[in-house]
């Protein structure tokens, strides 16, 4: 192919036990899918799933045990953690039962979705899309891929993030609203899912700013951690 200019590198994962990588297509974010954050957004109740996206080129690939660092991004001065379970789509496929859900799962991840909330907050107030608040550069850092083989379906466990080692976020994915079968189910009606398309499955509560400097630790159960440092 004669492109004008290197068309730019594919985003891809380590996946853990191999030295193959899982390229990565679109990123899925779930919005509100634990009671409790919903809560602290101002919400209540089981509202139908939404989604927004973030570029896969918004993702930085994280190892775990390394030391791994975002920049501090522009415009704003509240920017926010949101620790997630990532789901990591292996098969396509269109309208999926959330009884078959399980199979097009190639694995999980861990992940941050950071969001610059005052921006974020003012795109909602205005009826705006939401990128300039969660399509952030640099906004999702995530681990390497656990595939599902290894791990068994993760429909419970332990999902937390700390702060310069103290607790900040703290919950179980047994407590999402609608769990990963069900996402994909509601996803896969918007959208054709295809390989290589990840899923952030929502945060808990417990979200918060960070600032440069500050050092995030994610993890959950069944999946590698990842430390994150703010540059
Ligand atoms: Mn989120």
């Amino acid at each position: 192919m004669n492109y004008v200019f290197p068309p730019a590198a594919a985003t891809s994962l380590p996946v853990v036990g191999t030295d193959q990588r899982f390229p990565v297509r679109r990123v899925y974010c779930v919005g509100r899918n634990y009671v409790e954050h919903a809560q602290e957004m101002g919400f209540s109740g089981r509202e139908a799933p939404f989604f927004f996206m973030k570029p896969a080129d918004a993702i930085v690939v994280c190892t775990s045990g390394g030391s791994n660092e975002i920049a501090y991004p522009s415009l704003t001065s509240n920017y926010h953690h949101e620790v997630e379970l990532v789901v990591a789509i292996g098969r396509g496929g269109k309208n999926i039962a959330q009884a078959d859900a399980a199979k097009h799962i190639f694995g999980y991840a861990i992940g941050l979705d950071m969001t610059r909330r005052d921006l974020q907050g003012e795109a909602k107030k205005q009826g705006r899309p939401w990128e300039i608040g969660k399509a952030v550069d640099q906004s999702a850092p995530m681990g390497p891929i656990t595939p599902i083989a290894q791990s068994g379906e993760i429909r419970t466990g332990a999902i937390a993030l700390t702060v310069n080692g103290m607790p900040a976020q703290s919950s179980d994915i047994g407590k999402l609203i609608w769990n990963v079968n069900e996402v994909i189910e509601h996803l896969s009606a918007a959208w054709e899912l295809q390989p290589g398309d990840l899923i952030m499955t929502g945060t808990p509560e417990g979200v918060a700013a960070v600032v440069a400097g500050d050092v995030m630790t994610a993890s959950c159960a069944g999946v590698e951690p990842i430390t994150v440092k703010v540059v």
